[in-house]
């Protein structure tokens, strides 16, 4: 007797959040001048702030009991247990993960991603898009290529 097969569906669920901080971009290797030249205004020595909007989505079969992927209230609250520590503050200076990596928009989706990863089922994270302003939005997939630069 063959089993028949029926392969299970694939569902991305997503979910965004907000928090607001402030950061400056900065790399203490280099002089003022040069932090001046690739960073422009965004290294300001007082710092500057962003509404950030943060959206995870996830990967993965129905649970056979609820139908769902992950129930969303987990997915909030896991969520909100990793940028609402970043809300309201200043990156770089609160956040210690930030004392020597630059906070610019792709090292935040990052940070997001490692931290969701430890609450997360393994290989159920898919995706975590940031954006800090409305023109532009920063997407991890947990991809590597080539040597770490920090
Ligand atoms: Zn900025």
């Amino acid at each position: 007797m063959a089993h028949s097969f029926t392969p299970a569906p694939i569902v991305y669920v997503s979910r965004k959040e907000t928090f607001s901080a402030s950061h400056r971009l900065f790399n203490p290797q280099l002089s003022q001048e040069e932090n001046e030249f690739l960073f422009g205004k965004c290294t300001n020595p007082n710092g500057h702030g962003h509404n950030y909007r943060v959206k995870i989505t996830l990967r993965g079969k129905q649970d056979h009991k609820t139908s769902m992927v992950m129930h969303l209230g987990k997915l909030t609250k896991h969520l909100k247990s990793v940028i609402d520590p970043l809300d309201h503050k200043n990156l770089d200076l609160d956040i210690p993960h930030f004392k020597n990596v630059i906070s610019t928009t792709e090292n935040v989706s990052i940070y997001i991603w490692k931290e969701m990863q430890k609450l997360l089922p393994t290989g159920v994270l898919y995706e975590v898009k940031v954006s800090s302003t409305d023109k532009n939005s920063f997407t991890y997939r947990g991809e590597s290529q080539g040597d770490h630069q920090g």
